[in-house]
């Protein structure tokens, strides 16, 4: 919990992911053979096989969060912004956020309740008619502060309660916090590159490169991902659910996953005896979707971790399927081998 903790509380909105990625480095670098920083600013560290196996691996997870960035400045200091990744508009007003690497706190401006018209209330509004405050003086105060291309991120602590964490970003620190777990673990027989990806929230784009670098033969993309399983009982078909395990995938948006690597992962699931489910097919896309059309092409699976509230600052997850998705990526890459692959697709 203390490397979720860490990795939700820094701030890496698409495109300025540096100080998600100093912690990255922290983390990993006395349990890797090699990482470097690509071109992007995405991290890809090799741990070395233990030898036995030829089949290069690559798991993902991505840096980058939702988030907003400025576009301009009114008259007023008022910063003129635009989402950065899917942002509701009806979250905004009122948030707190930090804006820039400084974190200048700030706040979006909302019209006083007492102030609201009939109709006010239940119209979300444009994200551009949305403005950022961080009380400055005028136009030249706030361009100063917050110059165009200035990243602005949620202003949310990291809360555990008894069995769930509640924080921001947990897509994807959830994933990426696997990720560190799994590299400070023992090695494989075969070589892991890790990829913690730039930029998956404006289109899976840090993956794209990182994959072209990496040539996998095999690739689980990590991921926090929705789940809408509020009411419970009558919902048949929530995307995911709270508590029930970690969530694998059959098709999103960006790809079909490969029936072998969701076979080994399911079978893996029962012979530990821990929970898994399966995502509301066709919703969503992954970092998977990159990868598996990079090269000759590569098989992949995802991983991920269910995430209420997920793009906004208050995501909540259960203690218990992250520390299952841990369980369950280690015990599948133990028994991944050439065989897994042979089999048909
Ligand atoms: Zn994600």
């Amino acid at each position: 919990m203390e490397i979720l903790k860490q990795l939700s509380e820094a701030n890496g909105v698409s495109g300025a992911e540096s100080e998600v990625r100093q912690v990255i480095l922290d983390l990993i670098r006395p349990h890797v053979d090699e990482i470097q920083t690509d071109t992007l600013g995405s991290v890809i560290a090799l741990k070395r096989g233990t030898g036995g196996s030829d089949l290069r691996v690559m798991v993902d997870a991505h840096m980058d969060e939702v988030g907003m960035m400025v576009v301009g400045h009114d008259s007023n200091g008022m910063l003129r912004i635009v989402s950065v990744g899917g942002l509701d508009t009806r979250l905004m007003p009122g948030l707190r956020v930090q804006v820039g690497p400084d974190r200048i706190p700030g706040v979006i401006g909302v019209k006083p309740i007492h102030l609201a018209k009939n109709g006010d209330m239940d119209k979300a509004g444009e994200f551009e008619s949305l403005r950022v405050d961080i009380g400055a003086s005028g136009k030249d105060a706030a361009k100063s502060k917050a110059p165009i291309g200035t990243r602005i991120a949620f202003h949310s602590e990291f809360i555990e309660g008894e069995t769930t964490a509640r924080g921001k970003a947990f897509d994807d620190r959830a994933g990426c916090a696997v990720l560190v777990h799994l590299l400070q673990g023992e090695p494989f027989p075969f070589d892991l590159y890790a990829s913690f990806t730039v930029q998956e929230e404006v289109g899976l784009r840090g993956a794209r490169a990182a994959a072209h670098a990496i040539e996998p033969d095999v690739a689980v993309a990590l991921e926090g991902t929705i789940a809408d399983d509020l009411p419970k009982e009558d919902d048949e078909s929530p995307t995911t659910r709270l508590g029930a395990g970690p969530a694998l995938s059959v098709v999103d948006r960006s790809v079909i996953y490969d029936r072998r690597l969701n076979r080994l992962l399911t079978q893996t699931a029962e012979e530990l005896g821990l929970p898994v489910q399966f995502k509301q097919p066709g919703i969503g896309g992954t970092n998977a979707g990159s990868i598996a059309l990079s090269g000759v092409g590569v098989p992949v699976a995802c991983i991920a971790v269910p995430c209420r509230y997920i793009h906004s600052p208050a995501a909540m997850l259960s203690k218990g399927d992250y520390h299952n998705a841990i369980r369950l990526l280690r015990e599948s890459l133990a028994r991944l081998d050439e065989s897994v692959l042979a089999q048909p697709v």
